[in-house]
């Protein structure tokens, strides 16, 4: 500002001086006058470039560099690059943010205090079934309409969340939702959605699951109270107290199937996935299951005196890798199935498969791996029963069950210990035939 100052001092003096040496006093002031007025246009051009260079708006280039303009111009421009910088990276971190919010499983809705949407996130959109861009500056109370969400934005209690049924919900397929309000800023709103679909199912299941244990528990302990009150009052001979005994020991006996059934089954829910480094001999684990299908075929057929048919193919020298009671319980369970639902007299086979890659089975085409099946000739399992076998208690013959002492949990029993393997079972079964049920073994867990 100083060097200014002096230039413009200078060049009025020389000016002065100028017009002095041509017309005395008249001169110098026409030459002070003069170079003040180019001055002034001078630095209105100056300033006029300046401004037209600021209406421009980016600011890049300033359009002179030296001088009191050229300082303004560099200083705005370098005002104008950190706001753009620190704009660029608020940006970005917002941008963050959303990108955040929208990879949130839950829905989130930001409304402003008259209820109207500012954002919201896809997932809230799918979940009350509106758009996300377009739905902007609508009221919430417009597009979500279940009157139990109606009523709790009437009521203005937002201490709890309400449940309401999703946009996508169809009668096969119900949607619940979970949502709630946190308030936030001045009058704003949070709308959280959740989707409780799977949590409501676990929960019904789990209703479901105990009324059936008490109801499996209550039946035989009914009959056992029965027989205790007939023992307790009424005088019986020797044969008769037998017979009742025995009966009272075939309904503590089913009791305690059921209870080891459900204590397999949370053990298996409950434990971690089976090490890979255990390692079961397939020979070991066949003889065994003829073993038991053999005594308990005896045991069923001794009064009809005509024994299943039972051909079990040599296991080939493999091992499987998981756990040895689990694999055990598994293969047990499917052959003491094909024994108990086929008639005295039928034929049971037991076979094993090493898949060389091709169609085999129908397990897909992993090579090395290794599939199970037992057929046998009982009464079959018509089609719309098959899907539902491995679900716990779920029974086509309740009657023959409970007489072979089944409890309802074999098969889910499989289920569980071949998903725990990564193996898969197949069921195939012909009404009035018999039925076939096969695990496929991966590769990767037989040696
Ligand atoms: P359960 O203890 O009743 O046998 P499971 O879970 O082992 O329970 O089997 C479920 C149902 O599947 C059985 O109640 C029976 O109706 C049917 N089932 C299982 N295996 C066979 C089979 N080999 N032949 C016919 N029905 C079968």
């Amino acid at each position: 500002m100083i060097g200014r100052i002096a230039t413009y001092v200078v060049l009025q003096a020389l000016a002065g001086l100028g017009g002095w040496t041509l017309d005395r006093e008249r001169g110098a002031l026409l030459g002070v006058a003069l170079t003040g007025f180019l001055w002034f246009l001078f630095d209105a051009f100056r300033g006029a470039r300046l401004l037209a260079w600021l209406r421009q708006g980016e600011c890049r280039d300033p359009p002179m560099r030296h001088g009191l303009w050229g300082e303004v111009a560099d200083r705005t421009r370098r005002v104008v690059r950190n706001l753009n910088q620190k704009t660029q990276s608020s940006d970005e971190r917002l941008q963050d943010f959303l990108a955040a919010i929208q990879a949130s499983p839950n829905g989130v809705v930001l409304l402003d205090a008259e209820g109207r949407i500012e954002w919201c996130n896809e997932t809230a959109a799918g979940h009350l079934g509106f758009h996300a861009e377009r739905d902007r500056e609508q009221l919430i109370g417009y597009l979500v309409r279940d009157p139990s969400f109606a009523a709790y934005m009437a009521a203005q209690n937002f201490g709890h969340e309400v449940m309401i049924e999703g946009r996508s919900s169809t009668f096969s397929r119900p949607v619940r939702l979970s949502l709630q309000m946190h308030p936030y800023g001045e009058g704003r709103n949070l709308l959280l959605s959740r989707d409780i679909t799977a949590l409501e199912q676990a929960e019904v299941m789990r209703r479901d699951f105990v009324a059936n244990v008490s109801h499996e528990i209550r039946t035989p302990l009914t009959v056992l109270s029965g027989f205790i009150e007939t023992l307790q009052n009424l005088p019986l001979d020797a044969d008769e107290r037998e017979r009742y005994l025995a009966m009272m020991a075939l309904q503590s006996q089913r009791m305690q199937s059921l209870v080891s059934d459900l204590l397999t089954l949370s053990r298996l829910e409950g434990s971690p996935l089976p090490s890979m480094q255990a390692w079961t001999s397939l020979p070991d684990l066949m003889a065994q299951c003829e073993q038991e299908a053999r005594a308990l075929s005896a045991s069923l057929t001794a009064t009809v005196g005509k024994p299943h048919q039972l051909s079990f193919t040599p296991a080939p020298h493999v091992a499987l890798a998981g756990s040895p009671s689990e694999w055990q319980s598994a293969f047990s369970n499917l052959v003491s199935n094909a024994v108990r639902y086929t008639p005295p007299g039928g034929a049971i086979s037991v076979d094993w498969q090493i898949q060389d890659g091709g169609v085999g089975d129908g397990f897909g085409t992993s090579s090395g791996g290794v599939v199970f099946s037992v057929q046998d000739t009982g009464p079959g399992i018509a089609p719309e029963h098959i899907p539902r076998l491995t679900e716990r208690f779920y029974r086509v013959d309740r009657s023959r069950s409970r007489e072979t002492g089944g409890t309802g949990l074999g098969l889910a029993i499989v289920k569980h210990v071949l998903q725990r393997h990564g193996a898969e079972l197949k069921i195939s079964s012909t009404p009035g035939q018999g039925s076939r049920f096969s695990i496929g073994v991966p590769g990767g867990r037989v040696r």
